[in-house]
């Protein structure tokens, strides 16, 4: 993208932002007034659209079980192999209105939609992160070249949030993804394990802190696992991970 349609879109932005400050707040999805209860968020027809992400489910990754299947024991992989995190939660189910959210965020330059995202990922797992009591915040990093591409990281906007109404740091460059990890299609499992692994660095600033990891979407967890990993090696005393939206099955391989 050139500098000057990077440009006017930062402008067209930020005149959206002016304009919100004098019209009534409405819906960042559907555009309806929102009421007294719903500033900050979305329309309580929005926001009934999305499925929140209930028991039962694995404790320590949050993959959905069937309500038979119950959530006192831990899914296959879990089992397979313990994940570095202390646990990862998600807000909701990745499907339908918040799938359509969370695109328009990543991909649509829909960056007015960090708070009301940023909230609802708070009601759904603020609980369990203030038990977990982190002292850093650290989003799930994009590669340079992707983060160029794209212009901002969604992440980072949805760890700044919660940064800020944590009263906790959320420093942008103390884990870097020091190589893509796009091109890991096809590639085995194990591989593709190794190749995400090498993918991140940790800046020793992470020694001894218990760190909240932030992502958008949680697929298999081979991300978060890789991150957390890093920061570990890092030095973090522990990670906890959160992120706005879980699929359900964890046949896609793929979690770049
Ligand atoms: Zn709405
Ligand atoms: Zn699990």
């Amino acid at each position: 993208m050139g500098g000057g349609r990077g440009c006017a879109a930062w402008t067209r932005h930020q005149l959206a932002d002016l304009m919100r400050l004098f019209l009534p707040p409405c819906c960042p999805l559907c555009d309806q007034p929102l009421g007294a209860k719903d500033q900050d968020g979305f329309c309580a027809v929005c926001r009934d659209a999305f499925r929140l992400l209930a028991s039962p489910c694995c404790p320590r990754c949050s993959l959905p079980y069937a309500a038979a299947d119950g959530s006192d024991h831990l899914c296959e992989n879990c089992t397979r192999q313990e994940p570095p995190f202390v646990w990862a939660a998600a807000a909701a189910h990745y499907e339908g209105a918040l799938r359509d959210a969370v695109q328009l965020f990543k991909f649509g330059r829909r960056l007015d939609l960090d708070r009301p995202l940023a909230a609802l990922l708070l009601a759904a797992t603020g609980e369990r992160i203030r038990a977990f009591a982190p002292d850093l915040i650290v989003a799930v990093p994009l590669h340079a070249q992707r983060l160029r591409q794209r212009g901002y990281n969604q992440a980072q906007l949805l760890a700044r949030i919660l940064a800020k109404d944590l009263r906790l740091a959320a420093p942008a460059r103390l884990l870097r993804r020091v190589r893509p990890t796009a091109l890991q299609q096809g590639l085995p499992r194990q591989e593709r394990h190794r190749n995400l692994r090498r993918a991140f660095h940790a800046q020793g600033a992470v020694a001894g802190r218990r760190v909240l990891l932030v992502d958008d979407v949680l697929t298999t967890g081979a991300t978060l696992s890789a991150c957390s990993q890093a920061l570990l090696d890092g030095g973090a005393a522990a990670v906890a991970a959160v992120a706005l939206a879980r699929t359900s099955r964890q046949a896609r391989l793929l979690d770049v």
